[in-house]
């Protein structure tokens, strides 16, 4: 409940991102939930202990439930988010995925159908008739988009209406689009889940993860399994996280812009045989000719840093397949460029500086 002069909305997303998550406005009380670092809590209330209940938790899920639509776990990493939604997955049953997801989600899946969990069907979201047809029979369908690094764009309604229609329950991971960009929920996807770590937290200081969903009862479901199994986020990650978003609408707004300048130059090299970019978000990947070409070029930057991940405020680099988990159908020669909020010249300069030395 609100009191008042408590701040009431509903407003414009950019706004949701400074103004939901605060504690009452009371006088001498802070303007941030402060930093609770505690194991039990005084018996008697609804908190009880750190594995169930923490006020930094709790106000970064209620900014990121009301961006997405709906209610929110926040979780120790994306992946135990990711782990966590597919733990929902009945025994034997069948799970479609982007062939080029995340890495780490397929690998997950990978894992589990060795074990006998559930079936996997590879799906190449580009072709959305083929991706409807692979919902019959599904019990989730996972999608991811923008991919990553492929950058391909699912057709989410189409998606979405074709799950529903078999049956099927819709996860997206939304990390690359950000709430800000894409709405599954809206949609009508039954579930979303962020890689905190990387947009919405921004700084590359944290690894967090986060689910969101509008159904109660998958909402009840992951809560009893998050307090038994434990995969929560540390106050201090929930407290930098929240922090981070408070900017989030500036810094995407900054990294789109540098991002949708830097593709444009990059496909005027002759060094690039590809450049990719969805016409959104800050993630760019170019094509070079081999292994060899990419690795130069990352290595030869002095402002871009060559490291993986993406959604910080500075600008990093990386061939995707020097990770030897990466799909064998990404491009040896793909690199993933996460554009930052650093003056677009100077970040052009250093990326073509870098390919006429090793180009
Ligand atoms: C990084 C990433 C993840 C994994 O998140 P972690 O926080 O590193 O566990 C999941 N999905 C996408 C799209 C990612 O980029």
């Amino acid at each position: 409940m609100s009191a008042p002069g408590d701040a009431t909305g509903p407003w414009r997303r950019g706004t949701v991102v400074v103004a939901a998550g605060r504690p009452a406005r009371e006088p001498d009380q802070p303007l941030n939930v402060p930093v609770t670092l505690a194991a039990p809590y005084v018996a008697g209330g609804d908190r009880e202990y750190g594995r169930y209940a923490n006020p930094n938790w709790t106000a970064f899920e209620d900014a990121l439930g009301e961006l997405e639509g709906g209610r929110c776990l926040a979780y120790a990493s994306g992946l135990a988010a990711i782990a966590a939604v597919l733990d929902l997955v009945a025994h034997g049953e069948r799970v479609v995925v982007p062939r080029h997801a995340y890495q780490g989600s397929l690998g997950q899946l990978a894992d589990l159908e060795a074990r006998g969990r559930v079936q996997v069907e590879l799906v190449d979201v580009t072709d959305t008739a083929a991706v409807v047809a692979a919902c019959e029979d599904a019990a989730l369908v996972w999608m991811e988009s923008p991919t990553n690094p492929a950058l391909e764009v699912v057709d989410l309604p189409a998606v979405i209406e074709a799950a529903h229609a078999a049956g099927a329950r819709v996860a997206v991971d939304n990390t690359f689009a950000t709430p800000l960009v894409q709405r599954p929920l809206e949609l009508g996807a039954d579930i979303v889940v962020h890689s905190v770590t990387k947009y919405l937290s921004g700084h590359s200081d944290i690894v967090m993860g986060a689910v969101v969903t509008a159904d109660d009862e998958i909402g009840e479901v992951l809560k009893l399994r998050r307090d038994s199994f434990g995969a929560i986020p540390g106050p201090w990650e929930a407290w930098l996280a929240l922090r981070g978003m408070r900017t989030l609408e500036v810094r995407l707004e900054r990294a789109q812009a540098n991002a949708a300048e830097i593709a444009r130059r990059l496909a005027e090299r002759p060094e690039v045989a590809e450049v990719r970019y969805p016409g959104f978000g800050a993630v760019v990947a170019a094509v070079l000719t081999d292994a060899d070409q990419a690795d130069r070029w990352t290595r030869a930057t002095s402002l871009w840093v060559n490291a993986t991940s993406l959604g910080g405020v500075e600008s990093t680099l990386e061939r995707r397949r020097r990770w030897r988990t990466e799909s064998r159908t990404i491009p040896e020669g793909l690199v993933r460029l996460a554009v930052g909020i650093e003056d677009v010249e100077d970040l052009w300069e250093d990326l073509a500086g870098a390919l006429d030395r090793t180009g």
